[in-house]
């Protein structure tokens, strides 16, 4: 069942360990770093939670009836995933694309494996049984999962099994009777600081050698051995929400995840030394392309939002009026259509995969994921260029338009046509934290980088593509003449 965005706050006091500049973290959910954050993250719960929103947001269990968030499901028909789709962005909208682990993006994983059960029954029935009963666990018990799937940036050169040390990075070091040890660490765990669980396993090529990297198992947060590092929290910085209005609110935050021998019973392991399955959980079911899809719609509203916010700067300006801003505005209204249009496409040219899942098509998901990790520094350079110098001329703080001293002067001078210096300077002090601060930068980082590195996107597409098609249409045209033709 949906849980309330206090409960999930709740379930985030269970002693996990958070290391932050030398010292462990009490208690995430009142830390300054992460409390307002984890905050974000709860008012997305509550909206899921509201009877209000039962219909667009939840099905029915099927389990139990109960209703449950609508990214646990397990699409099987289009509908299912227009469903999904409207879900999504009713979420992505919320937190205007800034979240972009929101718990719906790796329950899309989980919806996928779900629904291809014979899968992980290729590793043993017992493996089959274990990755349903935590899917269901997971759907019921609405649990926020983050995950690390990326080996630390070590020695890239060599696989895992020949690092200078034997597990640098996450492997099962040690077996029990009722489970494994996982020792290592792995990157770059969004979200962890503030999920209950952590799915670990690896989405780079292993090799030969490596079957101890092979896993794929989940780890609750506060599992004993289990250490995550973030990197600096963006709230901890900010002078005011008004000058900082999403690095205050919106940093899901990112973290080395160490694991110290942790121990992981066998019903939450779901690969257990298979190099072929660890690889395939990706690409043989619909879970990296389902995933995907939610980080494109979730994409979709962040961009719908850094446009609007542009075209409202350009009004309050009064620059729309000239055809060549119009031009620049058309421009980036085109790139926000495009991943509409894509989405939508690969939603409706979805098929059922071999496990009955209806899969988005993969061409179409890929080519939307090498154009957006190309096109979003792009995109930030034009709206830099469209804003010049509007994004730096603000006062430093908000102080500077509450104090009698100097409020007259920014209301006289960092005025527009039609806005106020009070709500020019809250509009561009809000477009300045989506691009220029540290969290914007953090943004650009994670847009070209969150889904792989481009060689790795483009080698999917290059293997989803059609070619046998176009290939066909070349052949056509060569056997359509000969050296007699006229
Ligand atoms: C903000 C952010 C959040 C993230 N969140 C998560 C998360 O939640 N969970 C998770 O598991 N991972 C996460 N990641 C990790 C992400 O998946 C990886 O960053 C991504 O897979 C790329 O790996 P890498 O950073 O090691 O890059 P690298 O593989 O080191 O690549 C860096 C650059 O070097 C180039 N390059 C690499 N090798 C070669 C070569 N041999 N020749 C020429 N060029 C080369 C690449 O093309 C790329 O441009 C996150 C990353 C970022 C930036």
């Amino acid at each position: 069942m949906t849980r309330s965005g206090d409960e999930y706050v709740r379930g985030l006091r269970d002693g996990r360990t958070v290391v932050l500049n030398g010292e462990q973290v009490a208690d995430v959910t009142t830390h300054p770093a992460f409390a307002a954050g984890i905050r974000t993250v709860a008012r997305l719960y509550d909206l899921a939670h509201d009877p209000a929103n039962r219909e667009l947001m939840t099905y029915p269990s099927p389990r139990d009836g109960r209703p449950i968030n609508k990214s646990w499901l397990v699409p099987r028909t289009r509908e299912d995933l227009a469903a999904r789709r409207r879900a999504i962005k009713f979420w992505a909208d919320a937190s205007h694309g800034f979240l972009g682990r929101s718990p719906d993006h790796v329950a899309s994983f989980f919806a996928a494996f779900a629904g291809s059960p014979e899968f992980y029954a290729r590793g043993g029935q017992r493996f089959a049984d274990n990755l349903l009963r935590f899917a269901a666990k997971a759907a019921d018990e609405d649990l926020y999962l983050s995950y690390v799937i990326v080996h630390p940036t070590i020695d890239r050169a060599k696989p895992a099994h020949q690092q200078a040390e034997p597990y640098l990075y996450a492997g099962a070091a040690a077996e029990r009777d009722n489970g494994i040890v996982i020792r290592g660490a792995q990157m770059l765990g969004t979200g962890s600081v503030m999920s209950d669980y952590i799915f670990v396993t690896v989405i780079l090529p292993l090799r030969p050698g490596d079957e101890d990297y092979a896993i794929s198992c989940v780890v609750p947060n506060g599992a004993p051995g289990l250490k995550l590092y973030p990197r600096r929290p963006y709230a901890l910085g900010p002078t005011s929400v008004f000058d900082y209005p999403l690095s205050s609110r919106y940093d899901e935050t990112d973290s080395l995840v160490v694991f110290d021998d942790v121990f992981v019973p066998w019903e939450d392991v779901f690969i257990y030394k298979n190099i072929e399955l660890t690889a395939g959980q990706f690409s043989m079911t619909a879970a990296h392309v389902l995933g995907n899809t939610q980080s494109h719609i979730r994409s979709w509203a962040k961009l719908q939002f850094l446009v609007g916010l542009v075209k409202r700067c350009m009004d309050l300006s009064e620059r729309s009026a000239a055809s060549e801003i119009l031009a620049q505005l058309g421009d980036l209204a085109t790139r926000v259509s495009l991943v509409e249009g894509i989405i939508l496409g690969a939603e409706a040219a979805a098929e059922l995969d071999q496990f009955g899942v209806m899969r988005p098509k993969d061409s179409l998901l890929y080519a939307s994921q090498v154009y957006q990790q190309a096109m979003y520094p792009v995109l930030l350079n034009q709206i830099r260029g469209l804003m010049g110098g509007n994004l730096i001329q603000l006062p430093a703080t908000v102080e500077e338009l509450r104090a009698p001293s100097s409020a007259a002067d920014i209301e006289r001078y960092v005025r527009w046509p039609r806005a106020t210096g009070h709500e020019r300077v809250k509009l561009l002090k809000l477009l300045w934290d989506a691009i220029g601060s540290e969290f914007g930068s953090r943004h650009l980082q994670y847009e070209m980088f969150y889904a792989g590195e481009p060689a790795a996107i483009h080698m999917r597409e290059f293997r989803n593509f059609d070619w046998a098609a176009a290939e066909a249409l070349v052949d056509r045209c060569l056997s359509s003449y000969d050296e007699t033709s006229l």
